[in-house]
């Protein structure tokens, strides 16, 4: 079912290959002390997201004695209750990339109410500062397609998971991160098939999100194996050479969250 799995020692011993590109993980959550470790051991260049202030504050702490990785902070959809977005706005200002912030009808009972009203602020902030946004869009897929068309704010489609309302998102200015549902969701792999060349990353969205969606428990060592599996994969969806798909990935992270690789 998981195709990624059966090709991780493989990918492993690519880590070998001093002419390989960087490996890229474009969105991740901080955790656990393996794991952290893991990504420095293995050399998983990782864009790490503070999802509300006394996250942010774990994650620059993480960023700022790790040189692979990068921060980017933004009021998850799941927090909007319990956090404002004033407290959040120091933590917007300081990164490149605004998120992940959005809606989320499935996975949470967070009052749509404050969840919409803090997605607005915060991507209207994004367009006064002029940063992209970096969306978590379950089961809103549609409304956010509209709130951000509406404001023109560029952004980043983070693990898009619907087989609706596409196109909506590749008509904008998008990056897609490609989450690890792309061995086995088709919607996911409709997104690595159709996206801009030049506009695909993978990502894990954390360890503990492979698990969930390789529906058993990954070990740290699989993450970079995972990550480069993922990157054939999509160079396979798309009948491109990997090295080149992989080499497009490590650009798109490099520019968007504007880092020297
Ligand atoms: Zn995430």
């Amino acid at each position: 079912m998981h195709q990624g799995v059966n090709t991780v020692e493989s990918g492993f011993s690519s880590l070998k290959n001093a002419e390989s590109s960087p490996i890229c993980d474009a969105h991740a959550h901080i955790g656990d002390e393996a794991e952290t470790a893991a990504r420095h051991a293995q050399r998983v260049h990782t864009a790490l997201c503070g999802t509300d202030p006394e996250n942010a504050r774990a994650v620059e702490t993480l960023c700022l004695k790790e040189p692979l990785f990068t921060a980017h902070y933004g009021l998850h959809p799941w927090k909007t209750a319990r956090f404002s977005v004033r407290e959040m706005e120091p933590w917007l200002a300081k990164c490149r990339v605004i998120g992940e912030i959005g809606l989320d009808s499935v996975w949470c009972d967070v009052p749509a109410a404050d969840q919409r009203a803090a997605f607005i602020r915060q991507l209207d902030i994004a367009r006064e500062m002029g940063k992209r946004v970096l969306l978590h869009t379950k089961g809103c897929e549609e409304e956010i397609a509209r709130l951000v068309s509406e404001r023109r704010v560029p952004c980043v489609v983070h693990w898009y998971s619907c087989m609706e309302h596409l196109e909506r998102y590749l008509d904008m200015d998008s990056y897609f991160t490609i989450g690890p549902g792309v061995f086995n969701d088709p919607a996911v792999r409709e997104v690595a098939r159709r996206a801009p060349k030049g506009r695909i990353l993978v990502e894990t969205d954390g360890l503990s999100a492979v698990s969930w969606a390789f529906e058993r428990e990954a070990a740290v060592k699989e993450l970079r194996p995972t990550l480069e599996a993922m990157l054939k994969e999509v160079a396979a969806i798309r009948g491109e050479d990997a090295a080149e798909t992989r080499r497009a990935a490590a650009a798109a992270y490099a520019e968007l969250y504007g880092v020297t690789l």
